[in-house]
């Protein structure tokens, strides 16, 4: 690791005023710059800023310095969210990662990790390693040919699905962002991950109220069942009365580029009744658009499967 300055503003105003990469939890940023994949040469503690709490009073607020662990225990949050917390990293890394933390960490991509393989969204310009290499875990949906990495964060799928926003503070002022449309395609330039702007922090994480979220899941699909990223994973809530579909929210992970919401599939279940066949038939347009590469394709029908399991999972005992 390269030798660093760090600081440790107490405040908003004094951390906004202060160059450096922030630092939460450590758990992604620290294990980069051991990689020398990030060799800041100031580092901001961010930790001792006022940015913690959770609100379920309308809806829910979480202080993006709030620890996954807390988020995950709190008994107002809906399913989605502390399912996909309790179904990240270990225990330990949930006491020391934050919210804000997890929806900015980087892709466990092989390539983007190693400093000696070419990597587009580590040093653009200089090719994708993954796109003919080991690409059994990378993404079929949102990719380019600069890029086919997938987003890692389990809970910014949930956040998604379930139309959160972020609130960032910078040195102009404060913004609001819909999850959704804070995350970018790599596009012509992986680098660019987010709607992030220099020296911008992410303050809160602000999940509109949905009274029927309270049936809501999220299913992860894994090599080994901890502490392991998702092949490919589903958040969905769902609205059911008399046996069909009233409503419902949906976005996957481990398949794609980012949080990727699927409003096809969430058009094709309103109205149909709580069968399995309607919800076979809703998940089959789940993979439109998928660029599988050599080692990956398996994902396309992994996608669909996974959907049908949580959907399933969410209508035992009112089918
Ligand atoms: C072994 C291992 C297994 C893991 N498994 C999973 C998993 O299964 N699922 C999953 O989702 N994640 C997993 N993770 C990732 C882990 O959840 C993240 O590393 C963690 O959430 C990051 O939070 P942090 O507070 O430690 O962030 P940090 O490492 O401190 O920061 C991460 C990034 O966010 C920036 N940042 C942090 N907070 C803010 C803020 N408020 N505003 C602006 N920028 C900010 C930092 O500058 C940095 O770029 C795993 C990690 C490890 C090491």
């Amino acid at each position: 690791m390269r030798p660093f300055e760090l600081t440790a503003p107490a405040t908003v105003e004094d951390a906004l005023a202060s160059p450096g990469t922030f630092l939460a939890g450590g758990t992604t940023v620290v294990d980069l710059m051991k990689l020398n994949v990030l060799t800041p040469h100031q580092v901001v503690d961010i930790n001792e800023l006022p940015l913690r709490g959770v609100d379920t009073s309308d809806g829910l607020r979480i202080g993006a310095l709030e620890r996954m662990s807390a988020v995950a225990a709190h008994p107002g949050v809906y399913p989605a969210i502390s399912r996909a917390l309790l179904l990240s990293a270990s225990q330990q890394l949930r006491n020391m990662a934050s919210i804000g933390g997890n929806l900015l960490q980087r892709t466990r991509c092989t390539y983007f990790r190693d400093v000696a393989m070419p990597c587009n969204k580590r040093q653009p310009g200089s090719g994708c390693a993954a796109i003919s290499g080991a690409n059994r875990m990378h993404a079929v949906l949102g990719t380019s040919d600069k890029c086919v990495a997938t987003h890692a964060s389990d809970l910014a799928v949930a956040l998604v699905a379930l139309d959160a926003e972020v609130r960032l503070a910078g040195s102009t002022g404060s913004r609001t962002v819909r999850l959704a449309d804070f995350y970018r395609v790599p596009g012509e330039t992986p680098e660019v991950e987010n709607d992030l702007r220099p020296g911008e922090l992410i303050t809160e994480v602000v999940v509109p109220r949905l009274d029927w979220a309270s049936r809501s899941t999220y299913v992860k699909v894994r090599d080994r069942q901890s502490y392991e990223f998702a092949l490919c994973s589903a958040a969905v809530a769902l609205d059911i009365q008399d046996s069909h579909v009233v409503d419902t929210r949906i976005a996957v992970g481990g398949v794609a580029t980012m949080p990727w919401r699927l409003p096809a599939v969430e058009e094709a279940l309103r109205g149909a009744p709580a069968t399995l066949e309607s919800f076979e038939a809703a998940a089959s347009v789940a993979g439109e658009g998928a660029r599988p590469l050599a080692a990956n394709g398996y994902k396309v029908s992994l996608l669909k499967r996974t959907i049908v399991r949580a959907l399933l999972e969410l209508t035992e005992g009112s089918r």
